[in-house]
């Protein structure tokens, strides 16, 4: 055990090499949709001599065995990372510091409202589409206090100075979406995954965020979230999600979608790999053969349309 004598101690930490990564939740299985983004995440992360880590973002559903299938399915199509695997429920400390450092700054304030009011309000004069009307933004300490004693739980949100943010991102470019009062502590007590996500990829030291687009309308939010604590804002790819042949977010519905249900069909991780990669234009059959030939600026900008029982003929396949 170190002492206050061993000069290790005194050493200034190295700072770690900059950083990609892929956070899933472990709500379930990860399908192709899933796999895609992570092969992808893995593809910008090694093409550009950065490590990759993995956070697992279990503040919400957690589905006992969804964590260990999805590494063993990550591994099993190539996509390998640096340890240690981080899971967010370990680091609430981290996250409550960090609302304590906007707190510190008169930067957020309780709010008692139910889903229903929030919905209900008209959206503020000035804010953005579908942002908090500010209903608890200004409550004198009285009404505040008859909140309390009502016993409504107070979640914990942004005292946000501004409406809108702009990002740079590297499929979309400039992105400007808006920023309002965000929940950064839940009426439950536990830390919101907005300002979870910005305190983990600071600390973590990913400098790289590749995920799917349906994230790109929360990026301004976050970044925003990143600039009031003083942490580094991230470079940003979203990439385009794989949809259903409706034209809908992809779902363990929708086939035989799931590593497991493709094994169990017959196809191998390379088949699998393979179709993923053609895919996004390129030819290889494991994660490993693409490296060399990936080039973010040929990726396909639109989403990814699969028919699960025409994704590959297996016989004509490796
Ligand atoms: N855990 C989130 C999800 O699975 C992704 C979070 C992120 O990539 O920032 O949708």
């Amino acid at each position: 055990m170190p002492t206050d004598r061993d000069p290790s101690n005194h050493r200034p930490a190295a700072p770690a090499p900059p950083a990609g990564r892929y956070a899933p939740s472990p709500s379930g299985d990860l399908h192709l949709g899933n796999l895609r983004t992570a092969l992808l995440a893995w593809l910008f992360a090694r093409s550009t001599g950065r490590r990759f880590v993995l956070r697992i973002d279990d503040l919400d559903r957690v589905r006992p065995g969804a964590e260990q299938r999805q590494l063993a399915d990550l591994a099993a199509i190539g996509v390998g990372w640096d340890p240690p695997v981080v899971r967010q429920s370990d680091r609430i400390d981290h996250y409550n510091a960090a609302i304590d450092q906007l707190t510190a700054a008169g930067l957020t304030y309780e709010c008692f409202c139910t889903r229903r009011e929030i919905q209900k309000a008209a959206t503020a004069p000035h804010g953005p589409m579908g942002a908090y009307p500010g209903t608890c933004r200004d409550l004198s300490d009285t009404e505040r206090a008859a909140r309390r004693a009502e016993g409504r739980p107070a979640a914990l949100r942004l005292r946000a100075a501004d409406t809108e943010f702009e990002v740079v991102d590297e499929l979309h470019g400039r992105y400007r979406g808006p920023v309002d009062d965000v929940v950064l502590r839940r009426g439950d007590g536990i830390p919101a995954y907005n300002l979870a996500v910005v305190v983990d990829d600071a600390e973590q030291g990913v400098d790289q965020v590749v995920r799917g687009d349906d994230l790109l309308p929360s990026t301004p939010r976050q970044a925003y979230l990143a600039t009031l604590l003083g942490l580094p804002i991230p470079r940003y790819a979203h990439v385009p999600l794989v949809l259903n042949s409706s034209g809908q977010r992809l779902a363990k519905r929708d086939g035989a979608v799931t590593l497991a249900d493709r094994l169990a069909l017959g196809d191998s991780p390379g088949h699998i790999v393979t179709a993923l990669a053609a895919s996004l234009g390129m030819t290889g059959t494991s994660a490993a053969q693409l490296l060399p030939v990936f080039n973010p600026a040929h990726l396909p900008n639109k989403p990814w349309i699969l028919d699960p029982d025409g994704l590959l003929p297996v016989a004509d396949n490796p």
